[in-house]
Formats: C-alpha cells, structure tokens, sequence
C-alpha cells in the first residue's frame, strides 16, 4: 500500500539549510495544498519571481514573510546570495509567478547549484499548465515531450519544429497570446495537418479546451481574436504510408507492440493495426487472441 505521510508524522517538518520547490496556483486560488500554505508559512524565507506578485499570494493566505527576487535576470546573483543562505542554515521556499518553479520559469539554475553544493532539494508538487493541458487534451498521454516556448528567432524556431516533425508522441508547448497566430501557422506549414488542443485560461474564469485541427484553428484563429494564457497540445506524427507496407509484414502481435513502442496504448494500438491493413478491430481483436493461444507462456 502506497505509504503517506501527514504533519502529525513529524516527518513533514521543514529542515534547516533546504531550498522546497513550491507549486502556486496557475488561476484558481484554490489550487495550492496545504502542504505549500505549511512551507510558505514555515521558511525562513521566500524567494520569488515576482515579489509584488507573490506578496498578494502570500496575503491571500494570511502570511507575511521575508521576501527576496529571484528571476531571470538576477538568477547569477541571487542564485549566490540564496545558496550562501541554505549554507548557513536557512529554509528558503522558492515560488514563481504561477505554477510550478523550474518549468519555464527561474529555477532550473538554483537546483543545480544546490545540487553542486550538497543542499537538499525538496519538492512541493502542485499546479502545473503543462500537464493541466495534456490530461484533459484527449490525446494520448501515455508518451509525451514538454517543448516549452517556441524561439522568436525565426532560425531556432525553425530548427525546434524540424527536429520534432517525425516526433511519434504528444508534444506540449506554451505560447503567448500575441504570439499565437504566428505559431499555429508554422506548425501547420512545418508539421502537417494534425490534431491540436487550445488549453486556454485554464483553471481561471474563461477556461477554454479546444479540440480542433491545425487547418481549423489556423481559419478559426484569422477570426477570432488570441486572449489570454495559452498550452498547446499537439497530436505526434502519424507513420508514413510506405512503412505500413513494411509493417503489414510483422505479425499482428509486433505490429501493436510497435505502436505500443510509439506511445499508444493497446487500444489505440489495435485501432491503428486495422486502418493500416483495412480490416476491423473485431478481426484484430480475434487474430491477437488466436496467436496468443498458440504463444508459450
Ligand atoms: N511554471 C509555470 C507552470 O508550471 O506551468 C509556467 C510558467 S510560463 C512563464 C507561463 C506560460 O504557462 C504561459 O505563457 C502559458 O503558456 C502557460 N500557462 C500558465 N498558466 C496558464 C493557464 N492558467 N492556462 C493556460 N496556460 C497557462
């Protein structure tokens, strides 16, 4: 049974000289956990990415604590000034602007840092857009890459979506509302027309989940204006007609296990097996059972 562990163990007590890595709610204000609300209230300190921002929270939950920026453009020397902290001896909670530290946002540098010098890292799971997005896309979850921002820089942005085209799996991204447009036009002329979810606002007021096409979101998206804060969630390549030419040599059996390796499950597997050779899930339901029978255990 899967052990859990609660504030009366003891365990859960915050220990001197360790950064915890705190999840913040991405909209809904309720989405924090107690365990986050006890962190924040118990360090010694609370380094941020936005301290006004975080001030707000942190009264939200009736706490009032020493604060200390930390964001991109200070990570280098903040990053020394914390880490001589947590040497000394100090609890440092770091928080973002909104969901999880160290996911596009600062982070990232303070762990290894940490790591470098032996002072224990802790995490404090909670929201994160990236998967709030994927669960609820209806794509397959089973594998799936996080891709971050796209580059600006039209050389970059290139070089991302050509590396990734043949990607089997699901891929998530974050964009800008302003930056949208743009985005879902470069997928559709680099990648092809696949599946894409909108993940809009999620958690907030205006949450939105469009389940739609690259073509229908490029037509829909020249109508409409892009507001707020957006995941993308893309479908992963679909195999080449000549390779299932090639894999309608293998038995049924490898022939799911192949899509299997791709990131299906043995569903979505068995579905792809009878489109590729144009036979019912029916008759492929009854081939696996039949070459199964005659498997060794
Ligand atoms: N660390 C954050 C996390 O754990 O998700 C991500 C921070 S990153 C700087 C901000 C991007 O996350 C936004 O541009 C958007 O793509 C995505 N995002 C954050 N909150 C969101 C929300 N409520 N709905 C949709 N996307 C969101």
């Amino acid at each position: 049974m899967t052990e859990f562990l609660n504030e009366q163990d003891g365990k859960n007590e915050l220990q001197p000289g360790t950064l915890y890595l705190v999840a913040t709610p991405i909209g809904n204000l309720e989405d924090i956990t107690f365990r986050a609300v006890r962190t924040l209230r118990d360090a010694d300190l609370v380094a941020a990415e936005d301290t006004r921002r975080t001030a707000a929270l942190l009264n939200h939950l009736g706490l009032k604590k020493p604060l200390v920026s930390y964001f991109q453009h200070n990570e280098k020397s903040k990053g020394e000034f914390l880490l001589k902290k947590l040497q000394e001896g100090t609890i440092v909670a770091l928080v973002s602007d909104a969901g999880t530290p160290a996911i596009s946002d600062p982070g990232e540098d303070l762990v290894r840092l940490c790591s470098e010098h032996n002072i224990p890292v802790v995490p404090v799971p909670g929201a994160t857009a990236a998967i709030s997005a994927l669960i609820s896309s209806a794509l397959p979850t089973g594998r799936f890459s996080f891709e971050g921002f796209l580059s600006v820089n039209k050389k970059s942005r290139r070089e991302h979506l050509l590396s990734i085209q043949h990607q089997p799996h699901t891929m998530i991204f974050y964009e800008a509302p302003h930056k949208l447009r743009r985005t879902l036009k470069d997928f559709y002329a680099l990648l092809g027309d696949r599946k894409i979810v909108l993940a809009r606002e999620l958690t907030k007021r205006y949450e939105e989940i469009i389940r739609t096409t690259l073509s229908e979101a490029v037509k829909l998206y020249a109508e409409r204006e892009p507001k707020g804060e957006y995941v993308l969630v893309l479908e992963g390549a679909q195999i080449v007609p000549e390779e299932n030419e090639d894999l309608n040599n293998l038995t049924i059996l490898e022939h799911i296990n192949h899509y299997i390796m791709l990131g299906m499950d043995q569903k979505e597997a068995q579905k792809a097996v009878a489109a590729d050779r144009g036979v019912s899930k029916r008759d492929i339901y009854a081939e696996l059972v039949k070459q199964k029978e005659g498997m060794t255990e």
